[in-house]
């Protein structure tokens, strides 16, 4: 198979219904992870953990081949999610693939961190530049009670050889009160200390066994007063908006400064500029990470699809993606499982 592709300006084909252009596809590689933290893959004791088998999931061929086919519609940003996306066999291997895939300017990754003092440095070498690294707490004990493994010293190490290496790291804490919320201000402090901004992300009800309740979410605005009291909070200029995030700089009393940023789901949907689709680890589209509707690419993928037919069905889920979602409603369309979906 040939993976390259010429470089290509968003088409026509990317613009949705609500006139946004989706040129960010999101890819969950596995549903699989090293981690079993609480709030995305719940414990359910009649049933157990439910993961999908290797034949559901697609290929690095059929993914490559979907990559290049979004490429060419002109998306140009991707990232590599899950589930845990350092656990999949091959992984590294198909990371080069794909950066030799021209027209894909940027590949991201969204990892947990525990693989990654020994993958940092062939990722670099691959070409990405950008982690996502999620960590919920500093505090070993905690992040055993969150993850369900004593893995914290691990994944700081991570952490930190990513760092030096130059990734652009951004930390991403999910806020949840109770569980976390003694720790914010510590982790603001972090952005200030470390070279990596830290992003709190709103509790969100994925998932039919989520564990999220009213009581454990926070909002930003909250956070934000938090915060607010140990050092001056600004939007960054000229760059409010990080993807989701909203993105400041805290001046301290000290005359440091670092950058936190929040994404904030459900205060503040930034739906009206979402680029984003995922396909999921079950071989799915979603145009929505918080609305089920999906789209069957694997089924028509292995029924022997052209590469037209392929396109097609990429057109049309961007076509049928949501205005919007309504978690704010307290209306929740997620039952699916976030480790599938790709969060
Ligand atoms: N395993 C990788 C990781 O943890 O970074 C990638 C997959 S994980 C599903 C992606 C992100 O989703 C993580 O930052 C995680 O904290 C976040 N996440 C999972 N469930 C969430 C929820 N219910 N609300 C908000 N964020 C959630
Ligand atoms: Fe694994 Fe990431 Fe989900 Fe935690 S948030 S269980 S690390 S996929």
């Amino acid at each position: 198979m040939n993976i390259e592709t010429k470089p290509m300006e968003p088409t026509a084909d990317l613009v949705d219904s609500f006139s946004r252009t989706i040129s960010y596809l999101r890819l969950s590689l596995t549903d699989r992870c090293n981690l079993h933290c609480k709030y995305c893959m719940p414990d359910d004791d009649t049933k157990g953990l439910q993961v999908l088998q290797h034949e559901d999931l697609l290929t690095y061929e059929e993914l490559l081949r979907i990559v290049n086919i979004a490429v060419n519609m002109g998306m140009n940003k991707l990232r590599l999610t899950g589930g845990e996306p350092l656990v999949r066999k091959g992984v590294m291997g198909f990371v080069a693939s794909l950066a030799k895939i021209k027209g894909l300017e940027e590949i991201r990754l969204t990892t947990n961190g525990v693989l990654l003092s020994d993958k940092a440095v062939g990722l670099y070498e691959a070409g990405i530049r950008k982690l996502n690294i999620s960590l919920d707490t500093m505090r070993p004990e905690r992040f055993k009670s969150i993850t369900g493994v004593d893995m914290f010293h691990k994944v700081w190490k991570g952490i930190e050889t990513a760092e030096r290496i130059g990734f652009d790291v951004k930390l991403n804490v999910v806020a949840m009160k109770g569980v976390n919320d003694d720790e914010f201000v510590d982790f603001a402090r972090l952005a200030v200390d470390r070279d990596f901004q830290v992003r709190f992300i709103e509790f969100m009800p994925v998932g039919s066994d989520s564990t999220w309740k009213e009581a454990s979410y926070i909002s930003s605005a909250d956070l934000k007063e938090m915060i607010g009291k140990i050092g001056v909070l600004e939007p960054l200029s000229g760059c409010r908006m990080d993807g989701p995030a909203r993105v400041y700089t805290l001046d301290m009393p000290d005359g440091r400064q670092g950058k936190v940023g929040f994404i904030s789901p459900i205060s503040h949907h930034f739906c009206e500029t979402c680029n984003r689709l995922r396909l999921t680890s079950a071989g799915r589209l979603r145009a929505c990470l918080l609305h089920d509707k999906e789209a069957d690419l694997k089924s028509l993928l292995r029924g022997g699809a052209t590469d037209e037919e392929l396109r097609a069905l990429i057109r049309q889920t961007i076509l049928d993606k949501p205005k919007g979602h309504t978690l704010a409603d307290d209306k929740i369309n997620c039952s699916g499982q976030m480790s599938r979906i790709g969060g």
